[in-house]
């Protein structure tokens, strides 16, 4: 069975996931935004305490608070990491711009492997969809688990709010479109999982987004 605990790390309030299969013990990671020893240790304790086997470190696109920790945990865990195909310019535009947001120690992880919507994300018995959502990020990328109907969807869709549109590769339209024709296409009682705040339901922002509602 898939099994998910979430983190909340830095300034940006980043929330981390770690998702993992309590048959196998295999797991992933999805942005790690750990930065500080104390939020990777919190990290560490947490997947060690569980015995879970991390088989990828995975970004659902990759601004700076989403791939802080990508060093740190592919190291400590010796798991390849895994970012989406049309994130390589976003990526590698994070270490020129890291020590400006405070964050001198941040170091470029190698990218071991590029996803994208045809491939499907797989960890023990457990395989999600992916979905590409482009719009607050130009690759953006959202994880499905059918059986679980648990959606890790990124800095798409947040309770009652979208996500940012005015960084590079942003575009208001282009995630209007991504929520409207992917996001809510999903059943209504899919809990997303949001890259910042608390989780939601496809149903409510249906219902009740100020921004992306159907009416
Ligand atoms: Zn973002």
């Amino acid at each position: 069975m898939l099994q998910l605990e979430s983190f909340v790390f830095g300034p940006f309030q980043e929330n981390t996931y770690v998702l993992y299969d309590d048959n196998s013990g295999d797991g992933i990671i999805l942005d790690p935004g750990c930065y500080q020893d104390h939020e990777n240790q919190q990290l560490l304790e947490f997947v060690t305490d569980n015995r879970i086997n991390i088989t990828k470190i995975v970004n659902t696109h990759c601004h700076i608070d989403h791939v802080l920790g990508n060093e740190f945990a592919k190291v400590k865990f010796n798991a390849p990491l895994a970012i989406p195909e049309g994130e390589q310019e976003v990526y590698r535009a994070v270490k020129s711009y890291a020590p400006v947001y405070g964050f001198p120690k941040y170091k470029e992880s190698e990218i071991d492997e590029f996803i994208d919507e045809s491939d499907v994300l797989r960890f023990g018995e457990i395989s999600l969809e992916i979905m590409l959502v482009p719009g607050h990020s130009p690759g953006h990328l959202a994880f499905y688990h059918k059986d679980s109907k648990i959606c890790i969807g990124g800095d798409v869709l947040f309770q009652g709010s979208i996500g940012r549109t005015d960084l590079p590769g942003g575009d208001h339209q282009t995630l209007i479109n991504s929520i409207h024709t992917k996001m809510f296409l999903l059943p209504d009682d899919v809990t997303v999982y949001c890259g910042h705040g608390p989780p939601t339901t496809i149903g409510e922002e249906k219902k009740s987004n100020p921004f992306c509602a159907l009416v």
